[in-house]
């Protein structure tokens, strides 16, 4: 099953961060793509291409102008806290097998999405913030697994440490002899 994130309605200069932090997200918890939609934005597909290569796996980015096009083929998620709580409806959105689509917004969503979607999710009714809703729905349609993911043929990885920072660049001498020693045993 794939699972694809649209973000309805960039603009440029508002939606910098969240739009780049919504990508990571969806890289960082199993997602495959990111679909931006609304105003074109090269520093935000950029950064999010500059950081899927230095720290591994296949995430990708795209733009799409039309993004009612986006939809076909996906069941389609729209996250909004107008829809029914996530966690009523995620058995039944995770036993289908189809590729998922979730959608989230920025400020405000045109209203026809709410008709389109197969499904209009809740995290709790009240509002907060497209990154928190996404996290939320991608942990609960993964159970969790999401946390273990390998990202492949990374350049930089972190070793995990109780104190202090211990990160790993690919061209480190610790990590070439690891991988030399890796090969010939
Ligand atoms: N007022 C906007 C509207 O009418 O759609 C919502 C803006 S909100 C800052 C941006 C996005 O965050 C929403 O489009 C939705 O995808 C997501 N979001 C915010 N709160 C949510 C919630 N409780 N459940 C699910 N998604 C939520």
């Amino acid at each position: 099953m794939k699972v694809k994130v649209l973000r309805l309605g960039h603009r440029k200069k508002r939606d910098l961060r969240l739009t780049t932090h919504v990508c990571l997200t969806a890289r960082a918890l199993g997602a495959n793509e990111a679909i931006l939609s609304g105003e074109k934005d090269k520093s935000v597909m950029d950064s999010v291409k500059d950081v899927s290569k230095r720290w591994g796996g296949k995430f990708k980015i795209s733009y799409e102008k039309n993004w009612k096009k986006t939809l076909k083929n996906y069941e389609v998620v729209h996250l909004t806290m107008y829809g029914e709580p996530v966690q009523n409806k995620i058995n039944e959105i995770r036993k289908s097998k189809k590729d998922k689509l979730i959608v989230v917004g920025s400020e405000k969503v045109p209203k026809e999405i709410y008709n389109l979607a197969d499904y209009n999710i809740a995290v709790t009714n009240q509002p907060h913030s497209e990154v928190a809703a996404l996290s939320i729905f991608l942990h609960e349609l993964f159970q969790g697994k999401e946390l273990k993911n390998k990202f492949k043929n990374a350049e930089i990885k972190i070793k995990p440490k109780k104190q202090g920072k211990k990160v790993i660049r690919s061209g480190d001498t610790e990590n070439i002899f690891k991988r030399i020693i890796k090969k010939f045993n």
